[in-house]
């Protein structure tokens, strides 16, 4: 080094241009390089002295050329002055270069300078010069801070994510895990780092996994997917995962495996679910459970040909001992009853609390028989006495049952069958069981399920009409004919009008009903008008709710045109309630009676209402109510107001049938009576038209 600095100087001396090089050299430090430079003169005392700076050291920190000669804490602000006194009290102490960084602040401008001061030695190797060159650094710090704050935005985002992330290269093998990894896989951090994914997954998801994984590298994120993971206590956490390509310069280079721990939520799942199939009060299934079960049952193929039975059990007054000895009691008895019932069916069926006191058993493989032993078991079951608030109580259990398949193929119906059969034992005093019979009524809490299948009924055909014929007393003739209707459920089998009409009725499906009966009544007469037979009427029953339809005349009388049919063929039954006693009933009458229809009055003599419309409104016949025919003969009162009603429509010019005629002593008693006609299973059931035309039917001469 110092060979070549001699050799320099040589060089120097010896060219005759020497004075314009350092020139040259003054110009380009001092205009032309765009770093600051400083030359510090140090004194004794580690005092520093500007010796100079060059034009750039001057713009830049506000220097002027007056500062040269000027200790180091005359030119510059106190504060800046002691920090560089500092810098240049340690390049003397160490001898040797010294690079810092920091920030200039100024009035109209702010750099980062990064100083590089080297020390210039004398003979003795003292330090008496120090050269300062700074640079400005602001945009490479700008960029250092951004990278930086990015990075801690990331280790944010990846340190404290609630869920477990580990960072894997292209292979499967992590290279990063956060806190949550550790804490969830309980791995300290060393044992992750390196290992490959594979090790730590159930092998079966693993398989799942890495079909997600191979399709993330390839760009697409996956989401929410479960899988295992292993755990040190060689149990399986039940985990859900994302997993998100790691995408560097356009190329990815590996994947985010972003999990967590579902076994919360699933508890809470198993929980939720644990609630919505059970009843709480005594852990039994619910009805809904019990719909499921018996719905994977009837279309499994594996099990649908076997045959089971359904038992619905109610408490014979239990709302008496609920509130005797209080709702808590209550409680208590179901529970006991619920045990009770478990303990007796144990393997061969289900029990069920459907609500309230009500259970129902769901028995497997089960035929009458085998079904027929369980209830007497049942009944004997509750031959022990149960003890309430300290008190031994008797409690009796009614059943109702129905079997698969013989009554019915799907749930609804099988148990609305067996509460049909509930139904009856509840009727018929209690404390027993019945199956299901062909024809038993529905209780009322089926309505909204009947409801349903009525409104189908139209449309799917389930309607026919039978008719009653009506024989005269006096001659034994057949001239008409009452038309019933009957509804042939697909989903309930036959249901009586007893069962439906009402319904019908409150839902307001009565009005298309009536209209179909109308239209078929008349289409029927057309056909055995058309097929020659002697003219019949046929009587059909109009609902209230029928009746006060506006326009009622004009809906009759299109249909008899559409058929041809002479009005006098049609008659409309009313019952008395369906009159009330006002203009508008009279108006109405008036207008069904112009058209030529007949009008009678059916079950007269139960609605108690006055007799002062018989003389008022327009009507033809009166037909005794059943209940008075049913007892003529066993009950004096009935007698008389059976003879009474056929006296009144005698005197005042009416026609008078008897319905419910059971018997041939009903008969002779009407006879006697002088009551033209009666009507009842004595004589004939309601039929098919068929057998209408083939047992009463003349052919017209
Ligand atoms: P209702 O008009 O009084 O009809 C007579 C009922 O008595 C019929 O019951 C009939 O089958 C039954 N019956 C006939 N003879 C005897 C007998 O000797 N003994 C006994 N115990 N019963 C007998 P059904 O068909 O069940 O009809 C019940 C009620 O439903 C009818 O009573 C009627 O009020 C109503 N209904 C029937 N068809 C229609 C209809 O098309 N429209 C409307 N709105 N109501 C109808
Ligand atoms: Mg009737
Ligand atoms: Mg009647």
């Amino acid at each position: 080094m110092d060979q070549l600095k001699h050799r320099n100087e040589a060089w120097l001396q010896a060219s005759s241009i020497e004075q314009d090089v350092e020139k040259l050299f003054f110009d380009i430090t001092f205009k032309h390089i765009k770093d600051m430079l400083f030359v510090m003169k140090v004194e004794r005392g580690l005092v520093f002295r500007y010796l100079f700076a060059n034009e750039s050291g001057l713009q830049r920190t506000e220097l002027t050329l007056e500062d040269m000669g000027s200790l180091l804490q005359e030119a510059l602000p106190e504060e800046k002055a002691n920090e560089l006194q500092q810098q240049y009290e340690k390049v003397c102490r160490e001898k040797r270069p010294v690079q810092y960084r920091d920030l200039n602040v100024y009035a109209d401008w702010t750099f980062y300078g990064e100083t590089i001061l080297t020390p210039v030695f004398n003979e003795q190797g003292e330090v008496y010069t120090v050269v300062a060159v700074t640079r400005d650094v602001t945009e490479t710090v700008l960029r250092e801070d951004a990278l930086a704050e990015n990075e801690e935005r990331y280790r944010s985002m990846f340190d404290h994510n609630l869920d477990a992330i580990l960072s894997l290269d292209k292979d499967g093998v992590i290279i990063q895990a956060n806190p949550n990894a550790h804490a969830l896989l309980e791995q300290c951090k060393n044992a992750l780092v390196g290992k490959s994914i594979d090790e730590l997954m159930n092998a079966q998801d693993y398989v799942t996994f890495s079909r997600h994984f191979e399709q993330t590298l390839h760009g697409t994120a996956t989401e929410n997917f479960d899988c295992r993971f292993h755990h040190p206590s060689n149990k399986e956490i039940n985990c859900q995962y994302k997993i998100v390509p790691i995408i560097v310069k356009k190329e990815t280079i590996g994947a985010y495996l972003i999990f967590r721990d579902v076994e919360p939520q699933m508890d809470q799942i198993r929980k939720i679910r644990h609630m919505a199939y059970h009843d709480q009060l005594t852990g039994l299934y619910n009805r809904k459970k019990l719909l499921i079960d018996m719905d994977r049952t009837l279309t499994e193929d594996a099990i649908r040909t076997q045959r089971f039975a359904i038992l619905t059990i109610d408490l014979d007054r239990f709302k008496y001992f609920n509130d005797t000895f209080g709702h808590s009691a209550g409680d208590l008895l179901l529970q006991t009853v619920a045990d009770r019932l478990r303990s007796v069916v144990s393997e061969e069926a289900v029990v069920y609390r459907q609500g309230g006191d009500e259970f129902i058993l769901f028995m497997f493989n089960a035929d009458k028989d085998q079904t027929t032993r369980t209830a007497d078991r049942i009944l004997d079951a509750f031959q022990e006495p149960f003890v309430l608030v300290g008190q031994e109580t008797y409690v009796t259990p009614s059943m109702g049952i129905s079997l698969y398949p013989e009554d019915g193929d799907d749930a609804e119906m099988l148990l609305m069958r067996a509460d049909a059969a509930l139904h009856r034992v509840k009727q018929k005093g209690r404390g027993h069981y019945q199956f299901y019979k062909l024809n038993m009524s529905y209780p009322m809490a089926n309505v909204v399920s009947m409801e349903s299948h009525l409104r189908k009924a139209l449309v799917r055909g389930e309607f026919e009409i039978h008719y009653q014929p009506q024989v005269n007393l006096l001659d034994g003739k057949i001239s008409s004919f009452e038309a019933l209707l009957r509804w042939r459920s697909r989903e309930l089998g036959n249901v009586s009008p007893g069962d439906f009409i009402m319904l019908a009725e409150e839902t307001g499906l009565i009005l298309p009903i009536g209209d179909w009966v109308f239209e078929e009544v008349c289409r029927q007469l057309a056909e055995w008008k058309r097929s020659g037979f002697e003219p019949v009427r046929v009587a059909v029953n109009l609902s209230p709710k029928q009746f006060q339809q506006h326009d009622l005349p004009q809906r009759i009388e299109r249909k008899l045109t559409k058929y041809n049919i002479d009005p006098g063929r049609l008659e409309i039954e009313i019952t008395e309630g369906a009159m009330q006693d006002t203009e508008e009933t009279i108006q109405i009458l008036h207008r069904l009676k112009s058209i030529g229809l007949t009008i009678s009055v059916d079950d007269f003599g139960k609605g108690y209402s006055s007799l002062n419309y018989l003389k008022q409104f327009p009507l033809d016949i009166l037909k005794i109510d059943q209940s008075f025919v049913r007892e003529i003969l066993t009950d004096k009162k009935n007698a008389a107001i059976t003879t009474t009603i056929i006296h009144l429509a005698q005197a005042l010019g009416l026609e008078v049938i008897a319905e419910g005629v059971e018997l041939v002593q009903q008969v002779d008693f009407l006879q006697q009576a002088n009551c033209q006609k009666a009507q009842g299973f004595y004589f004939s059931r309601p039929l098919h038209a068929d057998e209408i035309q083939e047992q009463f039917l003349l052919y017209a001469t």
